[in-house]
């Protein structure tokens, strides 16, 4: 398998091994990628390495680890629990590194299915984001809070993959907040392909790190059915996810054929650029304007598959 690294997300640590993402349903063998990062040979479904279920599922974890803390938890009780707690950080890492990683190689629906059958999940992913963004010299979402405090306050908002609903808290708008579990008050929870929003209701629709699914174009589908006509569409997305070389600048990721053919695509779409911000080290971000009513919206072979968060393989 082709593995990469996507610099925004500390994905050194730990090199464990989780079997694939699993659904309700029974999984196939997971098929080769081609080299822009889509499946070969049919749909963009979540594989499975053998079948096998993921350890954490159900509230289970990794066995060569809980092996390790059990034997760890016996032999050395008196020496307190320092490195039962290192251990456990790096098992939780490890969790929301290979949640991060389902997240971005699966569809919207398979993962609407999954984070509903195992909402505790959901809580882990979204303890590791926070984590991992506090890092960042900046965090978009506080960019998104900036500017839509610019905006009139009669404005309506939609934030697509709201998280823990942090933008609805911090703004003057209403904002419609939707993620695959609700988790905040008002959060409403679905696959963002498809939310309880009118045609033309919004003035506002925001994607702050959200274009996750394999099947992201279907999201801005949606965002361009609900925003009015002169509605501003809102886009942070890690930089590195355009880029085709590692080690790439975010102002030349932003150059890069893949952020071109994005915003292109966008453009088809009936969406006119207002500006691209590429300053920060970590993320992108991409103001539009819906100019155009009921354009065509282009198929998936005019989008730029992005590339995925994986592990580093040791
Ligand atoms: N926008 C928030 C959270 C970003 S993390 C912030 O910046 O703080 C990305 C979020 O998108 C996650 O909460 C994830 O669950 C959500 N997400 C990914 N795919 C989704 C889908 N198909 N439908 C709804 N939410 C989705």
């Amino acid at each position: 398998m082709d593995l990469l690294e996507v610099p925004a997300w500390d994905c050194e640590l730990p090199a464990v091994e989780y079997p694939a993402f699993q659904t309700g349903k029974p999984c196939k063998k997971q098929k080769s990628r081609t080299q822009d990062g889509h499946q070969a040979g049919g749909k963009d479904r979540p594989g499975s390495a053998g079948g096998q279920p993921h350890p954490a599922a159900g509230g289970a974890t990794d066995p060569e680890i809980e092996a390790q803390l059990a034997k760890h938890h016996t032999s050395r009780r008196k020496e307190g629990s320092g490195l039962l707690e290192q251990m456990r950080a790096r098992l939780s890492g490890g969790h929301f590194r290979w949640l991060n990683e389902q997240l971005y190689t699966t569809t919207g629906d398979a993962a609407l299915e999954f984070m509903t059958q195992n909402p505790s999940h959901f809580n882990e992913y979204h303890k590791g984001f926070r984590q991992q963004t506090s890092s960042w010299p900046a965090r978009p979402l506080d960019a998104a809070i900036a500017r839509l405090k610019q905006l009139p306050a009669s404005y309506k908002v939609a934030d697509f993959g709201c998280g823990d609903a942090e933008l609805a808290a911090s703004v003057p708008q209403h904002v419609s907040s939707f993620d695959l579990v609700a988790t905040a008050p008002g959060v409403i929870a679905c696959n963002m392909a498809h939310v309880p929003l009118g045609d033309h209701s919004v003035d506002v629709a925001v994607f702050c790190l959200a274009l996750m699914g394999t099947d992201y174009p279907s999201f801005l589908m949606e965002a361009q059915r609900v925003l009015r006509l002169g509605g501003f569409l809102w886009i942070a997305e890690v930089s590195s996810r355009f880029q085709s070389d590692q080690g790439q600048t975010a102002a030349a990721s932003t150059r890069s054929n893949a952020a071109g053919k994005f915003v292109k695509a966008l453009q088809i779409s009936g969406f006119k650029l207002r500006s691209t911000d590429a300053r920060n080290k970590m993320f992108v971000v991409w103001e539009l304007l819906k100019a155009k009513q009921g354009a065509s919206f282009p198929n998936t072979s005019a989008w730029p598959a992005l590339r995925a968060c994986t592990y580093k393989k040791r």
